[in-house]
């Protein structure tokens, strides 16, 4: 059973196969935010799908080494620097430090690295680059001092997009880091300093000045992940220009090809229209949990619709989901009831056992998440009918736990607090007992037994802790 993905690239489904020789290490880039403002829904849109996509990658036995970069400087953060009359860095780090936190609250797995644009490393590996591309003609000084790409140097720009550059024909050249179709262009490496710029410059054998957005991504990516990447995400706003220059910027400096599969998901709207501040539809993570909604009810939102479609996003959907865990929760509660420990792992009855491999054979076929969650709710509906016709055993209930916490390694959808099931509550009162006994081989043997049934007894100073396995 093969991962098949859309790569927006090539435009088809395709088998996922990494670089690495043994097909197991992946690396994957993923664009992270700019940190002027608290990243809002469609921002976290982008980085549910690359949470999902990674966690499908692992239960499938990949080991993915994500780096998710931080854009603290460009236009937006210094215009907002300078609004709020604070120093750049401390104007980012407020906002650094809230996206960590909302990635929790959404139970995003961390990357690997954070690399933030403006640590010194990477601002020399911008200006190497940028070095490097000079020397082989391709980026130039203008007389505006910032340098720039040029594009006639690289005949595969647009092919991601899919424009053709013979047909809009370029129209000199663009210092912003986001702009239209209709301006293609020769694109900033290198901004010159300028007024509007205040304290924030690096010097550079072009003059004082900032990297352009782009070369920010392509030294990071290349710098921590090397020259060939497996996985490149973003939104599909992100494709052109930001995706096209960091291709033809990659590619010129290292000769190789840049990445092999780029997944992109699709815009989100809210209640129907296009997110903006001047309709008050626009929300950030903690506009919804100011409406009492959780983050696991946020995540579940914007997880569960398939990523290549527009997702809208409404009110109405949020109280779906809530409704939809509350189902989940209730079944999970009802099989740890009904579970008991078992040591030989029981055989579920074929229709039940059927689900499992059919939910990730749809995360498999280009992370088909409707369809795994369709998987998930005919299990739980089959296997409540079960439990009501006294048709499962408890070792078989067991087994079914087990099997929702393989699940829910891909979906971290479980309840913050589960209540802890009154089988794994005896255990560890026995449990208790032959420590007070000295019962040593009782007591890892009764532990092991808590584990089967997804807990884990963690002893302290105050005595035993139990929490829910790890998602
Ligand atoms: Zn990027």
């Amino acid at each position: 059973m093969s991962v098949r993905l859309f790569n927006t690239y090539s435009r088809q489904l395709e088998d996922f196969r990494p670089l690495d020789p043994a097909g197991q290490q992946v690396k994957m880039y993923t664009c992270g935010p700019t940190v002027y403002n608290h990243a809002h829904i469609g921002n976290f849109r982008a980085y549910v799908f690359e949470d999902l996509l990674q966690r499908h990658l692992e239960a499938r036995g990949f080991v993915v080494e994500r780096v998710m970069n931080l854009t603290d400087v460009d236009d937006k953060t210094i215009r907002g620097a300078r609004a709020a009359g604070r120093r750049l860095a401390d104007f980012t780090q407020v906002y650094k430090d809230a996206f960590f936190h909302d990635l929790e609250t959404l139970r995003i797995k961390p990357a690997s690295h954070f690399p933030a644009a403006t640590e010194p490393r990477y601002i020399e590996r911008m200006i190497a680059m940028i070095g490097q591309l000079e020397a082989q003609g391709i980026a130039y000084q203008a007389e505006d001092r910032s340098v720039y790409f040029r594009l006639a140097k690289f005949p595969d720009y647009g092919k991601l997009a899919h424009l053709n550059l013979d047909e809009l024909r370029p129209s000199g050249r663009v210092n912003s880091d986001e702009y239209e179709k209709e301006n293609i262009g020769d694109f900033a490496l290198w901004k010159a300093w300028n007024e509007a710029d205040g304290e924030v410059r690096w010097e550079s054998p072009w003059g004082p000045g900032r990297p352009g957005w782009h070369i920010e991504c392509s030294a990071m990516a290349t710098a921590l992940l090397g020259p060939e990447l497996d996985i490149h995400c973003g939104g599909v706003d992100n494709i052109f220009p930001h995706h096209e220059a960091e291709i033809a910027q990659s590619e010129c400096c290292t000769g190789r090809k840049f990445v092999r599969h780029w997944l992109h998901c699709a815009h989100l709207m809210v209640e129907g229209q296009k997110m903006s501040k001047s309709l008050g539809n626009f929300y950030t993570l903690r506009d919804l949990l100011e409406k009492g909604f959780t983050g696991r009810e946020v995540r579940y939102a914007l997880l569960t619709v398939n990523y290549r479609l527009p997702l809208n996003f409404t009110i109405a959907g949020l109280e779906g989901a809530r409704a939809a865990l509350g189902r989940i929760d209730e079944w999970v509660a009802r099989i740890a009831d009904c579970s008991a420990p078992v040591s030989a792992s029981a055989e579920l009855p074929a229709e039940l056992a059927e689900r499992m491999p059919a939910f990730f054979a749809a995360l498999d076929d280009d992370l088909n998440i409707s369809g795994a969650m369709g998987q998930l709710f005919d299990l739980i509906r089959e296997s409540n009918s079960a439990l009501d016709h006294g048709k499962l055993t408890p070792a078989q209930a067991a087994a079914l736990l087990a099997d929702w916490q393989r699940l829910d390694r891909v979906l971290a959808f479980q309840r913050e607090s589960a209540a802890v099931p009154a089988a794994v509550a005896a255990l560890l009162e026995q449990r208790q007992q032959a420590r007070a006994a000295k019962d040593w081989a009782a007591s890892d043997r009764l532990r092991d037994e808590v584990a089967a049934l997804g807990w884990v007894v963690k002893d302290t100073k105050d005595g035993p802790k139990l929490s829910p396995a790890a998602a």
